[in-house]
């Protein structure tokens, strides 16, 4: 057990906003979690380096929570701090020309909408974006993308805490890759925001490709069901030349239900909640997935949700 009368000592002294035991489902589109015993909203990036120099010299568990869209969090929740950053929604434009565009977008800023704020502006590059679930600062960490673009294609650089400071590292030191970044690996550093830059498109052309990215998600994910988007990353070519979907369903895993959850029987590689799903039913469906593609296949899933919390006795 930890104690966190020392951390709200000095999260009131710094007037940082927190509260406590607040539960993170709503806070999570599986809608699925227990509660978070401290919830620290810092309310801008000097807030963030502060809080993360101050944790750095106390053994607490942290863990820093977007929009929640690729988690999930134990029924038991997190025995910890989780910072949820809330930066502001708007996009800030830092240098704009007839060609070109850049523009800082906070940590905080949900995706799609960023994505949709500066496609109306003319600009190309972020159309894939309107369709990603969550909060920006979570789609450079996972360098999320879809349908041939990721999000490195555009970012110049990202702002960041890291040891206790305010840091600017460029796109080439993000160890950028398929659903992955340095920051992934590395959960010490914090993500601020990031600068994009963005050439000058045809504005009937981006609207197009908006349209059409966004019917090709309705057309090929589950339909109102809660869900954290693709559960596995696709395996990289030299171990199969099979999606995570197709080796799910040569395992024979379309649709099959633990509790409240199922193996989407639209979309294989998404998990569902039912409605009355517990964490802990998804959780026996990713490893029972893991267990039966390895003995169909031979192939070894790679996680691309991550696991918030306690799953360890499941
Ligand atoms: C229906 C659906 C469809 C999806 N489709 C796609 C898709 O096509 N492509 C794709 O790439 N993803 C997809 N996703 C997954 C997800 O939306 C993205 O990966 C998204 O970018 C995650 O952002 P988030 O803010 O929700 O992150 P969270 O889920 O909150 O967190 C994810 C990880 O990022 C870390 N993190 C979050 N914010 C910060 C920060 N400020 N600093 C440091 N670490 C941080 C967290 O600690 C965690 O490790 C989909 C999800 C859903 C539900």
């Amino acid at each position: 057990m930890h104690d966190y009368s020392e951390l709200e000592e000095f999260l009131n002294a710094q007037g940082i906003r927190f509260d406590s035991d607040v539960t993170l489902k709503e806070y999570t589109t599986f809608r699925l979690g227990g509660a978070a015993k401290v919830f620290v909203q810092p309310r801008h990036a000097d807030e963030l380096a502060l809080l993360q120099a101050w944790l750095a010299g106390h053994a607490l568990p942290v863990f820093l929570l977007g929009g929640g869209s690729n988690l999930l969090v134990s029924d038991e929740g997190f025995a910890g701090v989780v910072i949820h950053p809330q930066f502001g929604e708007e996009p800030r434009i830092l240098h704009q020309s007839t060609d070109r565009l850049q523009v800082y977008v906070p940590a905080s800023a949900r995706a799609p909408l960023a994505g949709k704020k500066i496609s109306a502006k003319g600009f190309a590059g972020l159309e894939f974006l309107t369709t990603i679930p969550g909060h920006f600062g979570g789609s450079v960490i996972q360098n999320a993308g879809c349908y041939g673009h990721e999000l490195k294609d555009s970012l110049v650089n990202v702002e960041l805490a890291h040891q206790g400071n305010a840091q600017t590292l460029p796109n080439i030191a993000c160890d950028f890759r398929y659903r992955d970044s340095l920051f992934k690996r590395d959960s010490s550093y914090w993500i601020a925001g990031a600068t994009l830059e963005l050439p000058k498109g045809d504005a009937g052309a981006i609207e197009a490709r908006i349209a059409e990215y966004k019917a090709r998600r309705i057309a090929s994910q589950p339909k109102n069901r809660r869900s954290a988007g693709s559960i596995f990353k696709n395996p990289p070519a030299d171990i199969s030349d099979k999606k995570a979907w197709q080796l799910i369903e040569a395992a024979n895993l379309r649709g099959v239900k633990e509790g409240g959850a199922e193996i989407s029987a639209e979309h294989c590689n998404f998990i569902v909640n039912n409605g009355h799903a517990t964490a802990a039913d998804v959780y026996k469906l990713i490893r029972l997935a893991e267990q039966r593609v390895f003995e169909a296949t031979g192939v070894r899933l790679e996680r691309e949700v991550v696991l918030v919390g306690n799953f360890a006795e499941l």
